[in-house]
């Protein structure tokens, strides 16, 4: 069994992760979270974690006093994200925060020459042409903890060096399948919340009912199984029991299903090659009846904006994902409309102002902060113009 090293393990599939890790005897040394300090000092005791770090160093002095009494080490801000991410005894670095925030730890776990569980797709998507070959150099292995991409990942297993024709990546069309545009135009917050088939973080659940979550899983697949944009079919199973397929060179299909749960991903990546007993999560398919339909494109058109980021190249996916990253933000903090999203996301690409001739870390994290700033300031606009 391996040894891990946890960042982000507050959230949903930390706290999941964890729970494999427990069922499995897996040993975790180092964690990391945003602020959730109560969880944090709760998950530390329980495991006996040697480093904690807490990003928001506003909760730092508060943990290193509650953990007092234990033999954690306690770390703040993005240097302890790091630490945790290159902590020696830890084989396997599972990247479960959200967001591109998780770029330079996951660069100072391949550094390190650790296994990665890749969970944090915002990475792939901003830097997917840095951190690949960066893996390739170290010698790292980069596991997919998503369940389409370990879908894929185990469907390639046995391969034998064929050509992969397509990859399949299915889609559970999230909570607004069917609606149109008109229909979506007041939907609330608490309605996007509501994911009919995944129990998730908040970011990644709205971007799955505007379909953005599947234009990120594109550019995921593309970089982790170096598969052309064009050679990717999005395909709505409202079921989520087939988690993708790959079509090889003689049409044959090979599909991987389970129960929708992140449970079985995650332990794949802590156990690959190995596969170990579930006492739980058993697919019963009697009865069961599966659907295949194509996405509406239009109504949820943060899929091909995704798309485009990417054909475009360059930064514009770090623009793009950006984009999303805020405009999700304010849609959470009610400043803006769920259809604003998508809007928001369309017109950073569109219109920043930017040269796209680098594509080096800092080149990628400056495009991050420039669409970022760039969808305040068209925010703000628009808001001023409603009074
Ligand atoms: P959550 O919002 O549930 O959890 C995010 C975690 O990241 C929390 O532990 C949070 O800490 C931590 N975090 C956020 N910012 C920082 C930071 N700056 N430093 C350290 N830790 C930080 O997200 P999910 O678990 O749902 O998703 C995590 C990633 O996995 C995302 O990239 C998502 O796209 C991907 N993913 C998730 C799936 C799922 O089923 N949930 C499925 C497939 C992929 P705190 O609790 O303190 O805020
Ligand atoms: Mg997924």
């Amino acid at each position: 069994m391996t040894t891990v090293s946890i960042l982000g393990s507050t959230g949903s599939i930390g706290r999941q992760t964890l729970e494999v890790c427990k069922d499995l005897d897996i040993r975790v040394n180092a964690i990391s979270a945003k602020s959730n300090i109560n969880l944090l000092e709760a998950q530390a005791r329980q495991f006996n974690a040697k480093l904690v770090s807490v990003y928001d160093e506003k909760y730092y002095n508060e943990l290193k006093t509650r953990l007092a009494d234990t033999s954690s080490s306690v770390l703040c801000g993005q240097e302890g994200n790091i630490a945790v991410a290159q902590y020696e005894s830890s084989e396997t670095v599972i990247t479960a925060m959200s967001g591109m925030i998780g770029l330079i730890p996951t660069i100072s776990a391949i550094k390190a020459r650790k296994r990665i569980g890749l969970a944090n797709k915002e990475t792939l998507v901003c830097a997917g042409h840095i951190i690949m070959p960066m893996a390739k150099l170290y010698g790292c292995q980069i596991i997919p903890v998503d369940s389409e991409h370990s879908a894929i990942f185990q469907c390639l297993n046995g391969r034998m060096g064929n050509k992969i024709k397509k990859i399949i990546l299915t889609a559970s069309g999230g909570p607004f399948f069917g609606k149109t545009r008109s229909e979506l135009t007041g939907v609330s917050k608490d309605d996007a919340l509501m994911h009919p088939n995944w129990s998730m973080g908040q970011k990644i659940t709205i971007d799955s009912a505007t379909l953005m979550n599947k234009g990120l899983e594109i550019i995921e697949a593309k970089w982790l199984f170096d598969v052309d944009v064009d050679n990717i079919e999005v395909i709505v199973h409202r079921e989520s029991i087939v988690h993708s397929a790959v079509e090889f060179e003689d049409n044959s299909v090979i599909a991987q299903l389970g129960v929708p749960k992140m449970y079985l991903p995650i332990k794949y990546a802590l156990t690959y090659p190995k596969r170990v007993e579930s006492k739980c999560h058993e697919l019963s398919l009697a009865g069961k009846t599966l659907h295949f339909e194509n996405p509406d494109r239009k109504t949820f058109k943060c899929l091909d904006l995704a798309v485009c980021s990417l054909k475009k190249g360059g930064v514009y996916p770090a623009i793009m994902n950006a984009a999303n990253e805020k405009a999700v933000e304010l849609f959470l903090n009610d400043k803006i409309k769920f259809l604003d999203i998508a809007d928001i996301v369309e017109n950073t690409i569109n219109n920043i102002d930017i040269k796209p001739d680098n594509t080096d870390i800092s080149s990628v994290l400056s495009a991050d902060s420039q669409a970022r700033d760039f969808v305040i300031r068209l925010v703000g606009e628009q808001i001023c113009r409603q009074f």
